[in-house]
C-alpha cells in the first residue's frame, strides 16, 4: 500500500513541474502523507526539506529562501492535543516572502477555511485523481543528495544540512538493525517499532522513515501529544499496537514520571523487547523511572548518541549485546571512532578523562555539507580541530572507557531534545521595539533538561506593572520569529550585561547566576563594569 502511495503522490510532484534535484518543503503534522511525501521525493530524486510544524512564517520563508524551493507540500492545518493549528495560513504568509515557490500542495486534515490562491494552490486529494500507481524510482548516484535538514548552530541563521541517498540510506538502516537488534521475521508479523519523535527532526526522518522502512519494520506514526487525553497516551498506544521497540526522549520520560504510576499500570507492556532513548542527555532518575517501570527490568535501554549532521547513531549500546550503564550512551558502533580533545585540539588519550568529542574518521551517514555553502560547513565542524569533525558536546570516558555525553559546550542550547542556538533567540528577542540588547543563555530545567533564560536591556527600564506585559511582548516575538518552541522560561530586564574591555559578553558569568550562584563568579576584574554583576545577581528569577 505505502508502495502504491508514494509511487502516485510522486506522480502528483512530477505533473507540477518537481524533477530531480528540484528542492520541495515539506511542512506537514505527523500524517501519513508526511511520510509519503517524504518518499515520493526519494523516488524521482527530489531533494526534501521538511519544516517541523511548530516553526513560524519567518522560520519557513528562511528555509525556503535557502533552498530555493519550487514547491510546498502542507495541511489546512494540524490537531495538537485538544487544539487545531493552522498549517496553511502559516505557509501563506511564509510565501509573501518566497518567490521561488510556484506550487502548494495542501492536504485536507482539519478542514478549516483556507485561501486557495488559483494557479498556485492545489488539493492533494485532488491531485491524487489524476494519476496513476506507476513511477520507475529515478536512477541515482550515491552520492545525490537526498534531503536538506535545517539545523541550528552557535552562530548566524540555521544551516542546511545535506545528506546524500547512498551513504544515509545504508547508515539508517545499519544503524536500525543493529542498536535495536532488529530482525524481520519470515512470515510473521513484523515488529513494531515505535519512534516518538516529530519527523521535523532528524530522528524523525531516521528512525521512523527511512532506517526502519528500509529494513521492512513496521514503523508507527503518532500524531499527537503524550499528555493528551491524558498521561496515558503512550502506554495506551503501546498497549493496543503491541509494540516491540519505543525510542523516546528524555524529556517525556521526565514529564510522564511527574503524573504518577497508575497512569502505566493498567497497561499491559509486555510486548515490549528494547527502550530507546535520544535527543539529549538522559538523567539517572529518569533511566531508572523508564526501566523499572516501562521496561519492567527486562528491556534493554539503548541510550544513542547522535546528531542531524552524523545522520544515524554513532555512539549507543547494541541492545543485549552491551552491558548497560545508567545515563552512558556507552560505546561507539563498530566503525565509528570517537576521540576526546581539549582546548588546544590535543587529543586526550586514556580512562577517567573528559574533552571535546571529536569524530576521528568518516562513516556512511555523515553530513556532506551545508546547502549552499560548503566553506560553512568547512568552518563549523571541521576547522576547530584540523582533521577531526567536532560535534560541538562535551563528553567524559570513565575508567571502563563507557562515553557519557555531558552535553554542548557551544552556545548551542538543548530545550527538551530541540537544538536552540543562543544567538537565533537573542535576534528574536533584539528584533522587540524598545530592547537594546540581550543575552540568553541555558539553565537546568527539571523537564525540559535545559531551560531559555534570556537578560534583556530595553531602552527603558520598564516600570513593575509594564515588565509582565513587556515580557509577554517579548514572548509573542520570539514566537513570530522563529516558533513558540524557542520562547525564554524566563526574562530578566537588567541595565547593562557583564562584558569584557573588548565588547565580549561573559556568558559564563550569565550562566553561573541563571543556574542560581550568585556569590561565587569567579574573577569579574576583567569587567568593563563589574558593578552590573551585582545588579544582575540580585535580581536572578
Ligand atoms: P540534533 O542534531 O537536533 O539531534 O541534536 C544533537 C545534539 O543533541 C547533540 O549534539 C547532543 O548535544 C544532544 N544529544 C543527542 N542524543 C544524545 C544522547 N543520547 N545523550 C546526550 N546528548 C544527546
Amino acid at each position: 500500500m505505502l508502495h502504491d502511495q508514494v509511487c502516485r503522490a510522486a506522480n502528483v510532484l512530477k505533473r507540477n513541474g518537481i524533477k530531480k534535484g528540484d528542492r520541495v518543503c515539506i511542512y506537514l503534522p505527523m500524517v501519513l502523507e508526511l511520510a509519503i511525501s517524504v518518499l515520493a521525493c526519494a523516488r524521482i530524486g527530489a531533494i526534501h526539506s521538511v519544516v517541523f510544524g511548530g516553526f513560524s512564517a519567518q522560520s519557513i520563508a528562511d528555509r525556503i529562501n535557502d533552498a530555493q524551493c519550487k514547491l510546498v507540500i502542507t495541511a489546512d492545518g494540524s490537531y495538537r492535543g485538544n487544539k487545531e493549528i493552522p498549517l496553511k495560513s502559516t505557509v501563506d504568509d511564509a510565501l509573501i516572502g518566497c518567490p521561488s515557490v510556484q506550487k502548494v500542495i495542501v492536504l485536507t486534515r482539519t478542514r478549516t477555511p483556507v485561501a486557495m490562491l488559483k494557479g498556485r494552490d492545489i488539493w492533494w486529494e485532488q491531485e491524487l485523481k489524476q494519476v496513476t500507481a506507476d513511477c520507475v524510482a529515478e536512477e541515482m548516484d550515491a552520492e545525490d543528495v537526498l534531503f536538506i535538514l535545517y539545523t541550528s548552530g552557535s552562530t548566524g541563521k540555521p544551516k542546511g544540512v545535506v545528506h546524500t541517498t547512498g551513504g544515509y540510506m545504508v547508515y539508517t538502516a545499519y544503524t536500525f538493525q543493529n542498536v535495536f537488534q532488529y530482525t524481520a521475521p519470515v512470515g510473521e508479523r513484523a515488529p513494531v517499532h515505535f519512534c516518538t519523535a516529530d519527523i521535523g527532526w532528524i530522528t524523525g526522518h531516521s528512525y521512523i522513515v527511512y532506517g526502519p522502512l528500509a529494513s521492512g519494520a513496521t514503523s508507527l506514526l503518532f500524531e499527537g501529544v503524550p499528555t493528551y487525553p491524558d498521561a496515558g497516551r503512550f502506554w495506551d498506544i503501546v498497549d493496543k499496537h503491541q509494540v516491540n521497540i519505543l525510542y523516546t526522549a528524555p524529556t517525556a520520560i521526565r514529564s510522564l514520571m511527574g503524573m504518577g504510576l497508575d497512569k502505566v499500570e493498567n497497561h499491559d507492556l509486555s510486548s515490549l523487547q528494547v527502550l530507546g532513548s535520544v535527543g539529549e542527555p538522559i538523567n539517572e532518575e529518569a533511566w531508572h523511572w523508564y526501566d523499572d517501570h516501562i521496561g519492567k527490568n527486562r528491556c534493554p535501554i539503548v541510550d544513542t548518541w547522535w546528531q542531524t549532521e552524523t545522520g544515524g547513531l554513532m555512539i549507543s549500546p547494541i541492545a543485549n549485546v552491551t552491558p548497560l550503564k545508567p545515563a552512558y550512551a556507552s560505546l561507539p558502533l563498530p566503525g565509528v571512532q570517537p576521540v576526546l580533545v581539549d582546548e588546544s585540539g590535543k587529543e586526550i588519550e586514556g580512562n577517567g578523562v573528559s574533552g571535546n568529542l571529536c569524530i576521528k574518521f568518516p562513516w556512511p551517514g555523515m553530513i556532506r555539507t551545508t546547502y549552499g555553502d560548503h566553506e560553512r560547513c568547512r568552518q563549523t565542524y571541521f576547522a576547530t580541530y584540523p582533521g577531526l569533525y567536532f560535534t560541538g558536546d562535551g563528553c567524559l570516558r570513565d575508567e571502563d572507557g563507557y562515553y557519557r555525553i555531558t552535553g554542548r559546550v557551544d552556545d548551542v542550547l538543548n530545550v527538551s531534545g530541540h537544538r536552540i542556538g543562543t544567538a537565533e533567540v537573542e535576534n528574536a528577542i533584539n528584533m522587540h521595539t524598545g530592547v537594546v540588547e540581550s543575552a540568553v543563555v541555558g539553565y537546568p530545567h527539571d523537564i525540559k533538561g535545559q531551560g531559555i533564560y534570556a537578560y534583556v536591556i530595553t531602552d527603558q527600564m520598564p516600570a513593575d506593572h509594564d515588565a509582565d506585559l513587556t515580557k509577554r511582548d517579548i514572548l509573542a516575538t520570539v514566537s513570530r520569529v522563529i516558533g513558540p518552541i524557542a520562547k525564554p522560561d524566563k526574562i530578566q530586564f537588567v541595565s547593562g550585561l557583564p562584558k569584557t574591555r573588548s565588547g565580549k559578553i561573559m556568558r559564563r558569568i550569565l550562566r553561573k547566576i541563571a543556574e542560581g550562584e550568585t556569590t561565587n563568579l569567579g574573577d569579574i576584574t576583567t569587567l568593563l563594569d563589574p558593578a552590573v554583576v551585582e545588579e544582575i545577581a540580585s535580581g536572578v528569577l
